[in-house]
């Protein structure tokens, strides 16, 4: 029997994707072998990773003027590898502040050179409950690029409307929203995010650069942090996480039958307006702290009246089948994360529990 998984990363996958992993596991496609044991070069791997793009290709509407890259180390490797690539010696970059992730790439930047603060919402218990205004960025027009991190997985805030940035490259963690709807990927000059959220598993990094972008990227690096090496490789210059990226293709496939990118749009924007509407309802009781207009529709945070309440209602969650509902350490009390595996009705699962919940314990 499965739970209902609300984990905020890795995350639940959609259940035909893992099915269709299972059936194939053993002997891929009538090989005599599984697809993790198939060399990285050869024709069966090689239709898999083509697979793989094209569907990305398909679904964000990838422009000729970029390219899909895969990449190991995580998010928290691309927080060093993208100022190593394009800090260019006497330039400096523009960081926007909207929590904790973004918090962690700033300090990689600024190991490897320059960066500066170009906004932050930073409050005075050191928390995150909106993103910054157009009005409030302080931008550099001379900057190497502006970084920003598209959600904010700790605190449940995302940007919803790109910000401006003249003719500097934009930068972007999408680690835990990517895909969540259509996008237009030609704003920016490079994008990344860790599969584990919203795409797949664990062990490989989706990147979309613009590839003039990247062809100037610093070559006083060691070769295998440039950008440009794996994408004149097509990211195989070295062996890439096959079973990840395997396991890529089949969510895609999945997100494609569901209409791609605008019909995962239309199912994440009911599940976080059922789930947003029913703490409104109950705001004598639960507290959404995030500002109405920076509310996440991938991670739901809210509080209940006391630590002691948080706890019982996690401990009671998980009684009735709901796993992933504890807030980080940093920030407290439930979190809900309602990524694209997690369904509709999955939704109402959670909002009739804590409706109930509510009525027993408020
Ligand atoms: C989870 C997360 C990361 C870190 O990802 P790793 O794969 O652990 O490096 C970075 N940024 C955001 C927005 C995340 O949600």
């Amino acid at each position: 029997m499965r739970v209902i998984n609300f984990n905020p990363g890795p995350a639940g996958l959609p259940l035909p994707a893992l099915e269709r992993a299972r059936d194939e596991l053993i002997d891929f496609q009538g090989s005599g072998m599984s697809v993790m044991e198939h060399s990285h070069r050869g024709k069966e791997y090689e239709a898999v990773h083509d697979e793989t793009i094209s569907l990305l290709t398909e679904l964000l509407g990838i422009p000729d003027t970029h390219q899909v890259l895969f990449l190991t180390g995580g998010a928290s490797q691309q927080f060093a590898q993208v100022p190593m690539n394009f800090l260019h010696p006497g330039t400096s970059a523009d960081y926007l502040m909207t929590g904790v992730w973004s918090e962690k790439a700033y300090d990689e930047a600024r190991i490897v050179g320059q960066a500066r603060i170009a906004a932050t919402t930073v409050g005075p218990d050191k928390r995150y409950v909106r993103v910054p205004g157009q009005g409030e960025l302080q931008l550099d027009p001379r900057a190497a690029y502006v970084h920003l991190t598209s959600n904010n997985t700790l605190y449940g805030t995302q940007w919803h409307t790109w910000p401006e940035v003249g003719s500097v490259p934009l930068i972007a963690d999408m680690s835990s929203d990517f895909m969540w709807k259509p996008t237009d990927v030609s704003r920016f000059a490079f994008l990344y995010a860790g599969a584990q959220k919203n795409l797949g598993p664990s062990g490989v990094l989706i990147a979309v650069a613009r590839k003039d972008f990247i062809a100037q990227g610093r070559r006083d690096i060691p070769k295998i942090f440039r950008y440009s090496l794996h994408a004149e490789n097509n990211s195989l210059y070295n062996t890439p996480p096959t079973l990840a990226i395997y396991l890529c293709r089949n969510v895609l496939a999945w997100m494609k039958e569901q209409g791609g990118l605008a019909g995962m749009e239309a199912r994440n924007r009911q599940k976080g307006e059922l789930l947003y509407r029913s703490l409104d309802a109950n705001a004598g009781f639960y507290r959404a702290p995030v500002e109405r207009e920076s509310r996440s529709f991938m991670n739901v945070v809210f509080h209940l009246p006391t630590p002691e309440l948080d706890a019982t209602f996690v401990a009671e969650a998980k009684k009735a089948g709901m796993v992933g509902l504890k807030g980080h350490r940093i920030s407290g009390g439930i979190r809900a994360s309602l990524y694209n595996a997690v369904s509709v009705d999955d939704v109402r699962a959670l909002v009739s529990f804590l409706e109930e919940f509510a009525r027993k314990k408020g």
